[in-house]
């Protein structure tokens, strides 16, 4: 069956396209986009954009679906059974893709209980975002992450802990280069990695056609990780000259996650351990100047949440746009970043762009997202999320507002 869009704007992941297109949808992906002449006399079923900017569904690069948001995330979930979590896990899925988030890239899960949940989803047993995930965290002996990472020392153990996520499904491989905010008792500044360590690591997954990501915060981790040959820098706080050189001449990526630390900043006041509390409040400032400067120097960025950490919710990760847009990006950049540049980062080539052969998964927002990225930033503006060429999740397929429709399952 065919369903031809039309009316209203058109963003196609890289710019606003000229005004008069349709974009004609059959088995699941976008067969033509053309002037609407071309259209004429069309019977089948229509969506009409009138009013609306029809985008490509956003791309969350950043993701923890095994955790809730609650304001001590490791520990509400260490009361959870592991049924229990894979229940969550796919209702944190659904409650993503509501939020106009048709994939997500999840950097750590819990004993590969997120790989039930993708591969659910990916067989049509689920209607979900598409999944990308990373399996267990590698960190090093008391590192960031170890509560639920893959525990790896030495140039050896590392290597062997990567083919373990392999083995087990992973799309992706994670390793963290640093300490971080969200365990208690590390330095986000302090490498966690020798650089042969971490280099071993991210060559071991390259040898498999993996994409890399390392949480990385403090610069000589940052380094390492880069140097490393790292496809993404997740956080990247205290960026140096150096560091920026490096990324910028191989091309990494910088996944930001502003509402990760913002969130916690923000909700202080709530249950959060005070340890995460005082070091948020510690790095905040720097890592604002490390994301513009990136930014500046031309830098690819893309758009992640690492939602599931505190008050950083599963299906409001699209207010992320908001916050870079807020520090100095242009809503054009901060749109790429969500699109394009995410499904570059993610591998997923059929996603990220409203072309001929890709995937029909589309984000439709009220008014022009280019001229106030409010409009696809907060879910109130949300008028359409479709998978496939159809509204996802039983939504309708042009509603008044879609902000109302799912409240966040973890409270
Ligand atoms: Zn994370």
């Amino acid at each position: 069956m065919q369903t031809l869009f039309a009316g209203g704007n058109l963003f196609d992941g890289m710019q606003q396209s000229p005004a008069g297109l349709g974009v004609l949808v059959e088995g699941g992906k976008v067969r033509r986009v053309a002037p609407l002449p071309e259209f004429t006399g069309f019977a089948g079923p229509r969506v009409d954009t009138s009013g609306c900017t029809l985008m490509p569904g956003l791309i969350d690069c950043h993701v923890h679906l095994t955790m809730g948001g609650e304001a001590d995330p490791a520990t509400a979930q260490s009361k959870l059974s592991a049924p229990q979590i894979a229940l969550k896990t796919l209702e944190r899925a659904q409650i993503t893709l509501k939020g106009g988030i048709v994939a997500v890239r999840d950097c750590g899960g819990k004993d590969y209980i997120e790989f039930s949940v993708r591969d659910a989803i990916r067989r049509g047993e689920f209607e979900g975002p598409q999944i990308r995930a990373a399996g267990r965290m590698i960190c090093m002996t008391g590192g960031h992450g170890n509560r639920n990472g893959r525990v790896a020392d030495g140039v050896d153990e590392v290597i062997k802990a990567v083919r373990e996520q392999i083995h087990a499904g992973a799309d992706l491989v994670k390793i963290m280069a640093t300490g971080g905010v969200m365990t208690p008792g590390v330095d986000p500044e302090d490498a966690h990695y020798s650089r042969e360590e971490i280099g071993a690591g991210l060559a071991e997954a390259r040898r498999f056609r993996r994409r890399t990501a390392s949480h990385a915060q403090g610069a000589e981790g940052i380094l390492n990780a880069v140097l490393g040959g790292v496809s993404s820098i997740e956080h990247g706080i205290f960026l140096n000259e150096e560091c920026l050189r490096a990324m910028l001449e191989r091309g990494t990526f910088l996944v930001p996650t502003l509402a990760a630390v913002l969130n916690i900043i923000r909700n202080r006041d709530r249950g959060i351990p005070s340890w995460a509390v005082e070091k948020s409040e510690r790095v905040f400032e720097r890592h604002k100047q490390s994301f513009l400067t990136y930014y500046r120097a031309g830098g690819k960025i893309a758009m992640g949440t690492d939602a599931g950490t505190p008050f950083n919710l599963h299906g409001e990760n699209a207010l992320e746009l908001q916050y870079m847009v807020d520090l100095g990006m242009s809503p054009l950049d901060a749109l790429r970043a969500a699109t394009s540049l995410a499904a570059e980062l993610c591998d997923l080539p059929g996603q990220g762009a409203i072309r001929e052969g890709a995937e029909a998964d589309f984000l439709v927002v009220a008014g022009d997202p280019l001229a106030d990225i409010s409009r696809a930033a907060r879910r109130e503006h949300h008028r359409g999320v479709f998978r496939a060429g159809r509204p996802a999740l039983g939504l309708p397929a042009m509603a008044g507002a879609l902000g109302r429709v799912a409240a966040q399952a973890a409270f």
